[in-house]
């Protein structure tokens, strides 16, 4: 690891880019921390108190091309930091801001932490990571669902924050999935570059290929994208709801009603 002065763009300056100098990002000692992301306590596998090296654990996840092509990448080191602090330096410097400003010294540096901890913290991790699988031993094949579990998300149209709640819901196979389990695959899609459709359809996906159950259904509801709020008068109270189903859901209005009638 190269070191590299770390203080330099705290000096201001106002010809922007060439005075800037950005850190390495372990000497932001930046933490991929889930705990804070989420309302219940969780246990990453491996890798979190990661003062250094913590990127290995979750570098190079690359999502296979698939339906969805999402194909982005979280490598987490240096160069990526590097790469988004001097994106948003950019920004703020097409606006003029003054570097002056103690309020905008810092914030290249602490937007770029706060995608890689918060924000796009799901390119990062893997859900057969985070995830528990029990043998269905009763045999019960009854509908499963968790609902009103909130996330986060980052609209891919426009990079504004779009939050709003779950349902999933699923026909166990010969696995049960633990139940707290479902937010966690939530959030590891939801904390990306998005689009709602996308993460439903992404949750449903990767359930099917976990636990191999008769069917999955996701409803994203309540949702509320910042990019529709903000603008457009009559837009202030827009509230998306999408769903993602697969194998029995998909066939049966019967078993789509029943969840959403417990939705109600
Ligand atoms: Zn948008």
């Amino acid at each position: 690891m190269k070191e590299k002065n770390g203080n330099g763009h705290k000096n201001g300056s106002s010809n922007g880019n060439a005075q800037m100098m950005f850190s390495p990002l372990h000497s932001h000692g930046i933490e991929l921390d889930v705990e804070e992301t989420l309302s219940q306590p969780i246990v990453v596998a491996g890798a979190m108190t990661l003062q250094e090296n913590w990127l290995e654990h979750i570098h190079t996840q690359t999502n296979t091309p698939d339906v969805h092509e999402q194909t982005e990448v979280v490598t987490g080191d240096a160069v990526q930091f590097e790469k988004i602090e001097r994106a948003i330096h950019d920004l703020l410097d097409a606006f003029n801001v003054n570097w002056q400003d103690p309020n905008y010294t810092e914030t290249p540096e602490r937007v770029a932490k706060a995608y890689l901890k918060y924000w796009a913290n799901g390119y990062g991790r893997l859900p057969e990571n985070e995830i528990t699988v029990f043998p269905n031993s009763s045999g019960s094949g009854d509908l499963v669902m968790v609902k009103d579990m909130q996330f986060y998300s980052t609209c891919s149209h426009h990079l504004a924050p779009f939050k709003g709640m779950g349902a999933i819901a699923y026909l166990p196979g010969d696995s049960l999935l633990g139940l707290s389990k479902l937010g966690r695959i939530l959030d590891i899609y939801a904390r990306r570059f998005q689009l709602q459709e996308r993460i439903g359809a992404q949750v449903a996906d990767k359930i099917m290929e976990l636990i191999r159950p008769q069917g999955v259904m996701v409803v994203l509801y309540d949702v509320e994208h910042m990019c529709m709020s903000s603008r457009g008068v009559q837009m202030h109270a827009a509230n998306t709801t999408t769903m993602a189903t697969r194998g029995a859901f998909k066939h049966s209005a019967e078993l789509r009603a029943e969840v959403l009638s417990l939705l109600k």
